[in-house]
């Protein structure tokens, strides 16, 4: 298993790099988000541990460049307090998990770990979800274990965000979820967060599973409240 580690503070980046070292990964450092950029088009890396502050470019635009370039590695952001705002913005970047600054390195494996693992997370029996791993609506197949949304002669990969909201819709099919709820079911954000990042996801997943994105049938709006999922499947 190959790391980047994209942290401008040599002292963090060091500790990690050897941390992850002595469990047995290899790791590299970039300090900026362009060195990070010309590192992953060198070579291959199964996860990215992403700061967000960084000299240049930052973290969220690193993210957002990888994901326009079809490049799905697991990203582990790292952001300063753990603020709301910038998580979500992560997420909307295509980031798969956050780590708020400080932290502890335990808890960082651990969140490693279970992003390396994250496709082997979302099956069922992992999940308790009540929602099989495949899941068709309106044509299209929704592949939970391996992140996928499939169409007739295409693929989209989606990411850990978006599918655990597909899911956590599914689930709540016919039923009304305000987005309060989703905040803290979905992203698991308690605090008050602008309940409006969520409309973004929310407009990606109708781009996904609607005829037509401007008048969806499948992820509703229900006015004043949030959203509901209803599938038209008999
Ligand atoms: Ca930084």
């Amino acid at each position: 298993m190959k790391i980047l580690i994209v942290e401008d503070e040599q002292h963090l980046a060091d500790g990690l790099r050897f941390n992850l070292e002595a469990e047995g990964y290899e790791a590299e450092i970039a300090h900026d988000g362009e060195t990070a950029l010309d590192h992953v088009q060198k070579s291959v890396f199964d996860a990215i541990v992403l700061d967000i502050m960084l000299p240049g470019i930052d973290g969220f635009e690193v993210a957002a460049r990888l994901r326009a370039k079809q490049n799905f590695t697991p990203i582990l952001m790292l952001t300063a307090r753990g603020r709301p705002e910038d998580v979500l913005k992560g997420f909307e970047a295509g980031t798969d998990d956050y780590l708020p600054k400080p932290f502890d390195l335990e808890i960082f494996m651990a969140r490693l770990n279970g992003l390396l693992r994250r496709r082997e997370w979302m099956r069922k029996e992992k999940t308790g979800s009540r929602i099989d791993d495949i899941y068709t609506v309106n044509g299209k197949t929704i592949d939970f274990a391996n992140l996928e949304l499939r169409s007739t002669g295409e693929t989209v990969h989606l990411t850990l965000m978006e599918i655990k909201l597909l899911r956590y819709l599914i689930e709540n099919e016919n039923v009304t979820v305000s987005r309060k709820t989703i905040l803290e079911e979905v992203w698991d954000l308690q605090e008050d967060t602008d309940t409006r990042a969520i409309d973004n996801f929310i407009v990606r997943l109708r781009k996904y599973l609607e005829d037509e994105p401007n008048n969806p049938q499948i992820v509703r709006t229900v006015r004043g409240i949030g959203y509901k999922f209803v599938s038209g499947n008999e």
